[in-house]
């Protein structure tokens, strides 16, 4: 028996926790599935239970994100940094440059992973100010021929979104919503392609969806690595070969449960309430710090760091105490850092505010 009677706060930044109601659904169809007698995860990709599911999941993404016609909604394995080298391969022909605004660790990774196939261009590099914000972006700034321009729309190592989405429209506009699909409403219509990693707002890791324009679905014109190629995994429905059908299936879970919820629009009004409960505390006291600029600050990744660094361990012991997992900072970059994603209840942000509070008065 854990020392816990009911589930913890994870505030881990990926894989990240799930809605518990969502954890008590699938425990209950687990070894038997709507009266079939097989886990969804026994039965076959081609079922006709599984069938169903991957409909439903991919309808219900469709709605939730009010999904245009004319884009492609997919689901890949690989997690998001398939795409790093997928996008590359599929939407720049050979020669052709893009542009990337590097602001973080995920961008950086993107941009040199397409750099291995094709020229890139910076059109932001936020590593001298420690990617401390992600600034407003605009046309002017797209060089001339760029197939696309990548963005991180949440930097979820240092903590800092677009507070809007840039307004690009002299290429398409790429965005790794990894760490804040599902959490605030988008306008998709502004973008080319968004992909998103499961683990942190959707699911089990692993799994990725991507959602794209269909006029960019075979841009490249190029040989693509069949697991990769966007084209062939739309006209397959995301089958090519065996998708991973467990973790679609807990998306589809997840997916149903933001709807009864009340959808994006309701997540993300509770997100903002979340993320205005520890922002507004940290910038009450000296004891924390935030360091991430005001305008840019992430509703998702709440990052702050002790004023005294020596305290670091002792904060993160006691909180693992109270039930508070999962708060310390990428390893990169050190710190503490408090990731809120959808499924963390407003319950478990204010437990963390009090932790940080008690604490404060203690030492
Ligand atoms: C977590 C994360 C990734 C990496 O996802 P993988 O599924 O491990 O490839 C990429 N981009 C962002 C923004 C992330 O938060």
């Amino acid at each position: 028996m854990s020392k816990f009677e009911r589930r913890i706060y994870n505030f881990c930044a990926g894989p990240a926790m799930l809605p518990t109601p969502v954890m008590e659904k699938a425990a209950s169809e687990f070894l038997n599935y709507r009266g079939s007698g097989m886990s969804i995860m026994e039965d076959s990709h081609r079922g006709k239970l599984f069938e169903e599911v991957l409909d439903r999941s991919l309808s219900l993404l469709k709605e939730l994100l009010s999904v245009p016609e004319n884009y492609e909604i997919m689901f890949l394995s690989g997690g998001a940094s398939l795409h790093f080298s997928a996008l590359p391969l599929n939407l720049l022909k050979d020669g052709e440059s893009a542009d990337f605004a590097v602001t973080g660790i995920w961008a950086k990774k993107a941009m040199e992973e397409a750099l291995r196939f094709n020229p890139v261009k910076k059109i932001y590099d936020g590593e001298d100010h420690k990617y401390t914000e992600s600034p407003e972006l605009n046309d002017s700034m797209v060089n001339p021929g760029a197939a696309y321009v990548y963005i991180t729309s949440n930097n979820t190592l240092l903590g800092t979104r677009y507070a809007n989405i840039p307004n690009i429209t002299k290429a398409p506009l790429i965005a790794d919503m990894t760490s804040e699909i599902l959490s605030r409403k988008i306008d998709i219509s502004k973008f080319g392609v968004i992909f998103a990693g499961a683990q942190k707002n959707i699911g089990p890791s692993g799994l990725s969806v991507l959602i794209i324009r269909k006029d960019l679905l075979r841009r490249s014109g190029r040989t693509v690595p069949i697991l990769m190629d966007y084209a062939l995994t739309a006209k397959n429905k995301s089958m090519y070969n065996t998708p991973p059908t467990y973790s679609i299936y807990m998306a589809k879970l997840v997916f149903e449960w933001l709807k009864d919820l009340g959808g994006v629009e309701k997540i993300e009004k509770i997100n903002e309430e979340k993320a205005k409960i520890l922002y507004d505390y940290l910038d009450t006291t000296s004891f924390y710090n935030a360091p991430v600029k005001p305008n840019s600050r992430s509703v998702m990744n709440v990052v702050f760091t002790l004023h005294d660094k020596n305290l670091e361990s002792k904060f993160l012991a006691g909180a693992e105490e109270k039930g508070l997992h999962g708060l310390e900072g990428h390893r990169l970059v050190g710190g503490l850092r408090a990731s809120i994603y959808n499924s963390m209840p407003k319950e478990g942000v204010i437990a963390l505010v009090e932790y940080m509070k008690e604490f404060e008065k203690k030492v």
